[in-house]
């Protein structure tokens, strides 16, 4: 089980083996998250994308799956992007947000990662309410089995830093 710190910032800035980005099914980036890291690692992560795309998936990368990138002029070594569910009222789509959790620690992994910094995935533009999408994460997480030995939650501003801690309070009890 990866040790699991809570820290507010921006996630472009951590220095760890992996940074997982939120992207969309495209990976030709977007707002939020993802902009930011395509912003802040260049146009290789971009080019290694469209070349994911060409490869192995014409269609979109779909939700709940990760695959890895290097991470450009980022201080992480890999970028590992995963496609998050967007919210829906009338559906449970929680087993979709665990997978992206799991499935981004089975890809740091292959790649020998060993701390990987993950974003509030799903919260932002996909709109899962961040109390539900905090303990979805947290708890995945913490179940992991894994040799990723430091996993960061990496909030944006102090209400989702809030959210988090209170939701890792609740699962450690
Ligand atoms: P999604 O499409 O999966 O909802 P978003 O990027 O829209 O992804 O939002 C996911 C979360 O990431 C939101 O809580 C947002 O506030 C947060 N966020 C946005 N920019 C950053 C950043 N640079 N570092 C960390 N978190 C960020």
């Amino acid at each position: 089980m990866p040790k699991i710190i809570l820290v507010e910032g921006d996630i472009t800035k951590q220095r760890v083996d992996a940074i997982v980005n939120a992207a969309n099914s495209s990976l030709m980036g977007g707002g939020g998250v993802d902009g930011a890291i395509h912003r802040a690692g260049g146009r290789t992560i971009l080019e290694e994308c469209k070349q994911i795309r060409a490869d192995r998936y014409p269609d979109g990368l779909p939700t709940g799956q990760a695959v890895a990138t290097t991470a450009g002029d980022l201080h992480a070594t890999w970028v590992i992007h995963t496609v998050g569910p967007t919210y829906a009222k009338s559906e449970d789509r929680s087993h979709l947000l665990a997978s992206c959790h799991t499935e981004s620690l089975r890809v740091a992994d292959e790649q020998g990662a060993r701390s990987v910094a993950f974003p509030a995935i799903s919260t932002g533009v996909y709109r899962y309410p961040i109390e539900e999408a905090a303990t979805i994460a947290l708890s995945t997480v913490a179940e992991s089995n894994t040799a990723v030995k430091e996993v960061r939650f990496v909030l944006h501003g102090a209400d989702a830093y809030a959210v988090f801690e209170r939701a890792l309070r609740a699962q450690m009890r």
